[in-house]
């Protein structure tokens, strides 16, 4: 599980070298440096690199945003886990509510606990090239009856 990052462990008035950060944050060097090649913005005029504190707060703020919005369609958020996870075996079951809602129900692939989403009936076509969804009796003419919706203006 990836590590949880205190943003405001950076002190946004002082700068630091990549081995500061690694030491701030007990991760390795390397994470660092993929932190500067995937947008970090650093002092790199002077040698040793020189990471400002205000800069790493932000990239860190918004790398946290960033992976809580990371919920793929044919992922499905764990709340044990704390991360999106794609259900194990690429398996699911689509539970429908009414006409157009339903759940979706797979396994978490990392805790084994059930994980679970409200999904469009319109929007499986959407992702049935990534899991292997089982439908109800009633529904197995889904791919029928949604095929002209891939023209929809989905987005
Ligand atoms: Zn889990």
């Amino acid at each position: 599980m990836a590590k949880r990052l205190n943003p405001n462990l950076a002190k946004i008035h002082r700068n630091y070298t990549v081995e500061e950060v690694a030491n701030l944050f007990s991760v390795h060097k390397n994470t660092v440096r993929l932190w500067v090649k995937d947008g970090l913005a650093i002092n790199d005029d002077k040698r040793p690199m020189l990471i400002l504190g205000s800069e790493l707060k932000h990239y860190l703020q918004a790398k946290r945003k960033s992976n809580k919005r990371k919920c793929q369609l044919f992922e499905i958020y764990c709340v044990r886990c704390r991360a999106p996870k794609i259900p194990a075996e690429n398996m699911v079951d689509y539970e429908p509510i009414n006409d157009c809602l339903g759940r979706l129900i797979g396994i978490c692939p990392s805790c084994d606990g059930i994980i679970n989403k409200y999904f469009n009936i319109a929007k499986l076509v959407h992702i049935q090239d990534k899991l292997d969804i089982t439908l109800p009796k009633t529904l197995k003419h889904i791919n029928e009856s949604v095929k002209p919706l891939l023209n929809s203006d989905f987005k």
